[in-house]
């Protein structure tokens, strides 16, 4: 497995790693004295050999390690972090205390290797650490001249967060954006409102590349691409609400296709959609 752990370079200071086999991207900024980390896919080995090679490329340690949310595909890997100052929303912080005492103890664990067989072996290594500190708004790492701007972003989870290197014009945007490939909004905490009013916030800041939560990096005009498609769902979702019909009803925008295999997160969105914009109504 880690012989495809290429890291990829993004801009001269920025990398990441988007190996769809590792189920989720590692991305990673320099600083001056230090490289900060956002999400490190799903996999611990993965997320060692990505920390190394990073460390190896960019000639410093990695100091900080940012997790954009909570969900299962990107909080795994903390542990390959302990050492380095974990930081997320404060809601992450509290989901990830709440799933440790349950879904995400030795128990859970153990359930998760027997009802998936094909995840047992990198299970193994996995340690379940809560972030070191948690904020709500904003955070803004300085390096001698270099910055990274980690926002609050709600959207995709109520504890996403985003980051931004303006020395670099690269957006690390975790689940908020997927390169090229359909958004999941089946979160019970989604909130589209909030989703399209981060993509506005992105596209009044000074950026080129996307280091997106899954799937390949991309550019500006993926945001608008994405805000575009959201907004056209949410009137025909609204449509089929006023019209009193079911989700199934919903006629989705042209968009990226999904595979069979994945079908679950084009329903779970229109689901998320749909029971959002019922509640608003
Ligand atoms: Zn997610």
């Amino acid at each position: 497995m880690t012989s495809n752990i290429n890291i990829q370079k993004v801009t001269q200071k920025t990398a990441c790693l988007t190996h769809w086999e590792f189920r989720s991207n590692a991305g990673a900024v320099m600083l001056n004295n230090y490289v900060v980390v956002i999400d490190a896919t799903m996999k611990p080995l993965a997320a060692r050999v990505f920390r190394k090679k990073v460390e190896a490329q960019f000639g410093v340690p990695v100091k900080y390690f940012i997790l954009t949310h909570c969900h299962s595909d990107h909080a795994m890997t903390l542990g390959e972090f302990k050492d380095t100052c974990i930081v997320g929303s404060e809601q992450a912080a509290r989901k990830i205390q709440q799933l440790k005492k349950t879904e995400w103890s030795k128990e859970g664990l153990e359930r998760w290797k027997q009802e998936k067989p094909e995840d047992a072996l990198w299970l193994e290594d996995v340690e379940i650490v809560i972030p070191y500190v948690g904020f709500n708004k904003r955070i803004v790492l300085h390096d001698e001249g270099r910055s990274l701007e980690v926002m609050y972003g709600g959207g995709h989870t109520d504890c996403s967060v985003y980051a931004y290197s303006p020395e670099e014009k690269v957006l690390f945007a975790g689940d908020l954006l997927l390169g090229k490939a359909f958004p999941f909004a089946g979160d019970e905490t989604v909130d589209p409102e909030k989703w399209m009013g981060v993509f506005e916030d992105w596209l009044s800041l000074d950026f080129k590349k996307i280091v997106p939560g899954h799937g390949s990096v991309v550019e500006r005009d993926e945001v608008e691409k994405y805000l575009l498609f959201f907004k056209a769902l949410k009137k025909n979702v609204q449509d089929v609400i006023s019209a009193g019909k079911t989700v199934e009803e919903v006629v989705v925008p042209e968009f990226y296709e999904v595979p069979e295999d994945f079908m679950w997160l084009k329903t779970g969105t229109l689901r998320g959609f749909y029971e959002y914009y019922k509640k608003s109504k």
